[in-house]
């Protein structure tokens, strides 16, 4: 076996974000570090944390130093509701080209919902939609957005599902949309899906009204494998899936472009509990141990998913967070995990 404290770094930015994010962050670096993978980490700041040192909430250096190394774990960035700056997150995703999230959501042993047999995925393209961020007010009174949706964004992240379905293993992609009301622009993405499913003949494809969807996600989510979704469709129906398995603190996420990827959780920067030690760090560790396995950090990545998933299916409720019905505290629970992982301390198998 290779010594992974010889190998050479892997160079990857870290970016803590705003409210929960340093603290959420802090937990997703020290259980990589625990799996003795070697990480040089090269913290970069962006949202308003970002502005308040350097006048941007998405510097330059943040953006050339994700370039320059291809791989980020980042926490949530704020964005001010109405008036104000524009979504770091959004602006993030378009300079880089990060044009697909990929959200895997599943049930967790141990996480008491409603629903059992959840696994699904979904894919969402993050570049453009109503998400353009192109508004303007048109005479007072009357302001306009602009929902973007080209032919080229639509055909690759239609290939990005189904390239993913097959490479995992996985059956089915079914299409949410609206192109019975948005003709032109739902209905490009959805005959975009169409056209890459003639190249996926062994991949089932499945297309529904994004009403009909929600309603039949709710009755029964288990019948659902990958979901192709929007820019806008695909924010929503992410936090509406979190709910499924046990809430935002337990769904991570990639965004993955042509030659970058920032790895990231759903939830965002959580100002009513920031600060408060109480945040459930999961999910931006199972960012992290997606990133581990984009890095090709198979084992590491498996050692920190054995150790969490251990600690979840115990039902103690001293292993887990608030958030899902524990009494630990982030660091707390952090701490448990560095001691299984590292297999040391009072909580290692
Ligand atoms: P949120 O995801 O921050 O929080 C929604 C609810 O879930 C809150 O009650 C929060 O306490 C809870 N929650 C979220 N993460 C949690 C965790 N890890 N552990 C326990 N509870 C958790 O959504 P919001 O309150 O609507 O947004 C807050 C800010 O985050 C906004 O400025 C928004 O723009 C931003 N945001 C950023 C991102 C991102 O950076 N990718 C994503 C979503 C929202």
């Amino acid at each position: 076996m290779t010594d992974p404290h010889s190998a050479r770094p892997h160079a990857v930015v870290l970016i803590p974000g705003d409210g929960i994010g340093p603290e959420v962050i802090d937990a997703a670096r020290r259980s990589i570090d625990a799996t003795g993978v070697h990480v040089r980490w090269i913290e970069h700041a962006a949202g308003a944390n970002a502005a308040e040192k350097f006048g941007k909430t998405l510097p330059d250096d943040t953006l050339d130093a994700v370039r320059k190394h291809g791989v980020a774990l980042k926490g949530p960035c704020g964005t001010p509701i109405g008036g104000g700056h524009k979504s770091v997150n959004v602006a993030m995703r378009q300079a880089l080209n990060l044009y697909a999230a990929v959200r895997p959501v599943r049930t967790i042993d141990g996480i008491k919902t409603r629903y059992d047999n959840v696994e699904l995925v979904i894919v969402r393209e993050n570049t453009e939609g109503l998400y353009s961020g192109i508004e303007h007010e048109v005479v007072p009174g009357v302001v306009e957005a602009l929902k973007i949706v080209t032919e080229k964004a639509c055909l690759r992240i239609a290939e990005y599902a189904f390239r993913y379905a097959r490479e995992h293993q996985r059956k089915k992609v079914t299409v949410f949309h609206k192109a019975n009301i948005m003709k032109m622009t739902d209905g490009l993405f959805l005959n975009c899906a169409h056209a890459v499913h003639e190249h996926y003949p062994d991949i089932e494809f499945g297309a529904l009204i994004i009403d009909n969807g929600c309603m039949q996600l709710v009755k029964d989510p288990s019948r659902f494998d990958v979901l192709l979704l929007d820019n806008l469709y695909g924010d929503i129906i992410s936090d509406l899936c979190a709910g499924l398995v046990g809430g935002l603190g337990v769904v991570p996420g990639a965004n993955i472009g042509a030659e970058v990827a920032v790895f990231e959780s759903v939830h965002g920067s959580a100002p009513d509990i920031a600060g408060k030690g109480i945040a459930n760090p999961l999910a931006a560790i199972m960012s992290g141990v997606m990133l581990l396995n984009y890095l090709g950090e198979t084992k590491a990545a498996e050692r920190i998913k054995a150790a969490y998933n251990v600690m979840l299916a115990s039902g103690d409720p001293a292993l887990r967070t608030k958030d899902i019905g524990g009494t630990a505290s982030t660091g707390s629970f952090t701490q448990a995990l560095f001691d299984r992982i590292t297999k040391g301390g009072p909580h290692a198998a």
